[in-house]
């Protein structure tokens, strides 16, 4: 039965149901159940079909959102997704793992007063739905052309790229140093927010549309820039930032410091079935340990809700600012309270103890001064208030830098930001190298998936016109 719209007046928001904490600690399962049909079409009849969407101005991808979420309340299903993934090309991913509270559902215009459409729930649902119907094809270009695109990197931004270039007809090859495809979709952020086959399911289906991987090659080793520029008739760089910030001080060598990707990379490699020797020597494992996570940003979150995962025997989080100012998403530190995460705020390590092995983390408080020129409040230590927090694991989660892909790929001429990120012309996404684009975080800094979905896809345009007058002239040599 088709739904009306403006329904919020009379019914509430319902996010889809969580698993109960106590089942959710001990798997890598995703937390969220599945909405039921009834239920995405009850929810999307909220939508108040206002005049000016704020939702679709506030997502990076534009996404036409009140028309899908119509489209859902009226069960027309096939249309809605044709109309979500015309603007995304993993939407079900994005409905899974964007802070929404910051960008779509954050701006909902009947946020304020009834709580806003659950927007990402939805479009999640279309796509997870869409798939059980047969309705997501490979792309299917209508014409081959021989012109040829490299890209470094298959995470998103690299993916949306290939699929949009593919579509036009391009022969599309993707390098990655990693053994299968998704970037930090499928070794970075774990199974609780995404689970892998998500993930895997778009590999194949990218594959299958002609995209071919160049998988476990990296660039600058097992093939050179240079190499690969004279290999194809554009490149895009994708490769993501990977740098991981330092923290030093006293003890900061002792054993059982970790840094949070290879802590991750290693219990996703584990649930995906490889072999994981540090996993298994206990290197790279908190079961049974008092865990410390230094960080507040989401690799933090991820980190805190593995180690719960594993088995730890307590996880905190030491963050130096507070609650309010967590980059990370609200939802995620929400999740990891529910899960027994417990955080000190305003919190920062000053020396790690131990004679081999880390034993514990000594910390002092700090607190919130004047905003420095970026507008961020500055933090100050409070003199005299040390503590200590037991620890024999403990996880550096404090962001990443850009890699130095000038130095690594010997191309002294490609030029890069202050910050280390690839300089590009915005408009045409091309790097300082003719023909050499960029996109991601690889030029944003460490950024959000959805971001780098729209750069990923807008590259693709601006290559697309950077071919162009070849493709013309083959057309014309084509038809004469
Ligand atoms: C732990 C963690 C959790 C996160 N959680 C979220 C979240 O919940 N929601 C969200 O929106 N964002 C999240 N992010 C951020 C998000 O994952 C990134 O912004 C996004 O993946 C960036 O996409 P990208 O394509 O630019 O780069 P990446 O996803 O980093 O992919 C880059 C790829 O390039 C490859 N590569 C690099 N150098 C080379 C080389 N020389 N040769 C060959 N291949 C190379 C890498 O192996 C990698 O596969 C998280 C990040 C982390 C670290
Ligand atoms: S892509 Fe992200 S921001 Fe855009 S509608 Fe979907 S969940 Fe919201």
């Amino acid at each position: 039965m088709p739904e009306k719209m403006l329904s919020f007046t009379h019914v509430p928001q319902h996010q889809p149901a969580k698993r109960p904490v106590e089942v959710r600690r001990s798997d890598f399962d995703e937390i969220y159940k599945d909405f039921a049909v009834a239920e995405a079409a009850t929810q999307s009849s909220r939508c108040s079909q206002c005049g000016v969407p704020f939702c679709s101005i506030h997502c990076p991808l534009n996404n036409n959102i009140p028309d899908w979420l119509k489209l859902t309340a009226e069960g027309r299903l096939d249309e809605a997704y044709e109309v979500s993934a015309a603007t995304n090309n993993f939407p079900e991913i994005c409905g899974r793992i964007c802070p929404q509270d910051r960008l779509c559902e954050g701006n909902c215009v009947i946020e304020k007063g009834f709580e806003s459409v659950t927007i990402g729930a939805v479009e999640r649902f279309v796509t997870d739905y869409a798939f059980t119907q047969g309705w997501v094809k490979p792309v299917a270009p209508r014409e081959e052309l021989s012109q040829s695109v490299g890209i470094v990197g298959a995470g998103p931004g690299g993916l949306a790229a290939a699929e949009e270039l593919r579509r036009r007809g391009y022969q599309v090859h993707v390098y990655d140093r990693h053994d299968r495809v998704g970037g930090l979709m499928i070794y970075g952020i774990p199974g609780f927010k995404l689970e892998k086959e998500i993930v895997l399911r778009r590999w194949q289906l990218l594959a299958e549309g002609g995209i071919v991987f160049h998988l476990a090659i990296e660039v600058g080793r097992d093939v050179t820039f240079a190499e690969l520029r004279a290999r194809h008739d554009a490149v895009l760089v994708a490769t993501g930032v990977y740098q991981a910030r330092d923290i030093g001080g006293p003890g900061a060598g002792l054993g059982g410091i970790v840094k949070a990707l290879d802590f991750l990379i290693a219990s996703n490699r584990k649930g995906l079935g490889d072999d994981v020797p540090e996993y298994e020597s206990g290197l790279l494992n908190a079961d049974g340990k008092h865990v410390v996570v230094i960080g507040g940003g989401d690799t933090a979150m991820d980190c805190v809700r593995t180690s719960v995962r594993q088995g730890a025997a307590s996880v905190t989080c030491l963050y130096r600012r507070d609650k309010a100012n967590m980059p990370g998403s609200m939802r995620e530190v929400k999740n990891a309270e529910e899960e027994g995460v417990k955080f000190r705020w305003l919190s920062a390590p000053e020396a790690f103890l131990g004679d081999t092995s880390v034993t514990g983390v000594r910390a002092v408080h700090m607190r919130l001064g004047l905003p420095d020129a970026s507008g961020r409040q500055s933090v100050e230590i409070v003199p005299h208030s040390h503590f200590t927090v037991q620890a024999d694991l403990v996880i550096k989660a404090l962001g990443f830098d850009p890699e130095p892909l000038p130095a690594m790929w010997g191309q002294d001429s490609l030029d890069v930001t202050r910050s280390g990120t690839l300089k590009i012309n915005h408009r045409s996404f091309e790097t300082s190298l003719p023909g050499v684009f960029a996109a991601g975080d690889i030029v944003r800094g460490a950024s959000l998936v959805v971001w780098a979905i729209r750069d990923g896809r807008d590259a693709a345009g601006q290559i697309h016109a950077y071919l162009q007058p070849s493709a013309r002239r083959e057309y014309r040599a084509a038809a004469e």
